[in-house]
C-alpha cells in the first residue's frame, strides 16, 4: 500500500472576463455549461474511486479559473461526492480558490459547510492603474470587503496572491499594496503567494510586448521588491517557506507542498494535470469535449497507461532521472531543500553541478538536507538550467 500523502485537485474553467497575463485554462462566456461541468466533474470522480482505493487523500483543491463563480450547492455536491468516493483525511485542507468580484456571504457560509477550511484569493494588486493593467475587474475596496466577509464568514485559514513586476509598477506602489492587505481586519492573511509577473507565451501580454506596446519591467527592481517582501514579511511574522510563499502560524499550503515535494495528486476537470502511480496525465482542455467524454453513455475506450477517466488526452511515465530533476527543481524551491540520501543513485551525475552551487554560496548543505541560500533562491532558475543541462551517464 502506498501511504504517502495525496492531493486531489478539481479545475473549474469559468471567469468572468479572460485578464491579459493569464494561460490558465479558463474561459470567459461560458457559465452556461456549469450544470454540465459539474455533471462530468461528479462522473469524473467516480471513475477514479476505485483506482485511489487505499490512497490516503491529505488535501483537495479547487482551482481554476474562478471557483467562486460556483453556486453553495454545486460545491457542496462535489465534495460530497468526493468524500462519499474516495478517502478523504478527516482533517484534509481542502481550498477553494476565489475573486473578489464574485466573493459573496451566502455562499461562503455555503462553501464552509460543504467542508471548505481554506480560501485563496487573487487580489493580484490594490493600485487602480496596476488592475487596470492586468485586466482584473475588482477595486481595492471590493478586495478588501471580500477579504472580511471570508473573515465573517468564519475562515480561518486565508492566502491572497499579489504579483510584481509590473511593468506600472513602482517600489512605492508594491509596498502600498503589502502594507495595507497586512493591516487589512487587524491582522492581515495567514499566508501570502508573492509572484512576479511571466509573460506567457500565446497571452496578450506577450502579443503586446513583442509589439513593443509593453516594456517588461526592470530587473533590478523585480529583485529589489522580492528582496523588500522577503524582509518585510519576516518582520511581520511569516516564515517564507518557499521561493514565492509565506505563511504565518504554520500555515503553509498542505496541496501545493505536495506539488513541490513531488509527491502524488490526481486532478479532475478540464486541462487538469495529474500524477498517480508513478505516470503524468493531462485532461483535456476544451470543457465542451471534457463535458461530452464524461457523459454517461461514452464509451470508455482506450485511456493512456490504463487511467480511469476517458477525458484523459494524454499520459507518462517519467524515467527515474526525469523524476529525480522535477524532485530537485521544484523541492529546491523549498526552504526545507532535499533530503539528499532519499536521492536515488542517478542523483551522483548532479552532483557536481550542485557542489559548484554550494561552493558558490548559492547552495547549502545541513543535516543531509541541499537547499538554496537567500541568493541561490534569487537566481534559482539559472541553477536549475545547469541541472537540466547536466548530460545522462
Ligand atoms: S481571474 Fe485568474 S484564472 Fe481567471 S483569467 Fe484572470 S488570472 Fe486567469
Amino acid at each position: 500500500m502506498n501511504d504517502s500523502p495525496l492531493g486531489f485537485y478539481v479545475h473549474v474553467p469559468f471567469c468572468t472576463v479572460k485578464c491579459s497575463y493569464c494561460d490558465f485554462n479558463s474561459y470567459a462566456g461560458i457559465e452556461d455549461m456549469q450544470a454540465e461541468w459539474l455533471a462530468a466533474a461528479l462522473v469524473e470522480a467516480k471513475l477514479w474511486a476505485p483506482r485511489l482505493m487505499g490512497r490516503r487523500v491529505s488535501t483537495i483543491f479547487i482551482g481554476g479559473g474562478t471557483p467562486s463563480l460556483l453556486s453553495g450547492d454545486s460545491v457542496s455536491r462535489l465534495l460530497d461526492e468526493i468524500r462519499r468516493r474516495i478517502d478523504i483525511d478527516q482533517d484534509a485542507e481542502i481550498t477553494l480558490e476565489a475573486n473578489p468580484e464574485s466573493v459573496e456571504p451566502e455562499r461562503l457560509n455555503a462553501y464552509r459547510e460543504a467542508g471548505v477550511n481554506r480560501i485563496s484569493m487573487g487580489v493580484q494588486s490594490l493600485d487602480a492603474s496596476e488592475l487596470v493593467f492586468l485586466d482584473r475587474i475588482h477595486s481595492a475596496a471590493r478586495a478588501e470587503w471580500a477579504f472580511e466577509t471570508i473573515r465573517s464568514a468564519g475562515f480561518d485559514n486565508v492566502n491572497l496572491d499579489l504579483i510584481y513586476g509590473l511593468p506600472c509598477q513602482s517600489l512605492e506602489t508594491w509596498q502600498s499594496t503589502v502594507e495595507r492587505v497586512l493591516g487589512w481586519n487587524g491582522h492581515g492573511p495567514d499566508h501570502l503567494s508573492c509572484y512576479a509577473l511571466t509573460v506567457e507565451e500565446g497571452t496578450p501580454l506577450a502579443a503586446r510586448v513583442t509589439a513593443g506596446r509593453v516594456i517588461e519591467a526592470d530587473p533590478d527592481l523585480v529583485a529589489d521588491i522580492a528582496d523588500w517582501t522577503s524582509e518585510r514579511l519576516m518582520r511581520a511574522g511569516f516564515e517564507q517557506y518557499e521561493t514565492s510563499n509565506y505563511a504565518r502560524d504554520g500555515l503553509r499550503c498542505e496541496h501545493n507542498l505536495i506539488y513541490w515535494r513531488n509527491q502524488e495528486y490526481a486532478a479532475i476537470g478540464p486541462g487538469a494535470h495529474g500524477f498517480v502511480d508513478g505516470a503524468r496525465y493531462q485532461v483535456v482542455r476544451s470543457p465542451r469535449v471534457y463535458i461530452d467524454r464524461l457523459r454517461p453513455d461514452h464509451e470508455l475506450g482506450q485511456v493512456p497507461e490504463g487511467l480511469p477517466s476517458p477525458a484523459i488526452v494524454g499520459a507518462e511515465r517519467p524515467s527515474e532521472r526525469e523524476n529525480l530533476i522535477d524532485t530537485l527543481t521544484s523541492g529546491l524551491r523549498l526552504m526545507e531543500g532535499v533530503d539528499e540520501s532519499s536521492l536515488p543513485d542517478t542523483y551522483d551525475e548532479f552532483r557536481p553541478t550542485l557542489d559548484w552551487a554550494v561552493d558558490s554560496g548559492l547552495a547549502r548543505r545541513a543535516d543531509g538536507r541541499l537547499s538554496l541560500t537567500r541568493r541561490g533562491h534569487a537566481v534559482a532558475n539559472e541553477i536549475f538550467v545547469r541541472l537540466l543541462e547536466v548530460a545522462p551517464a
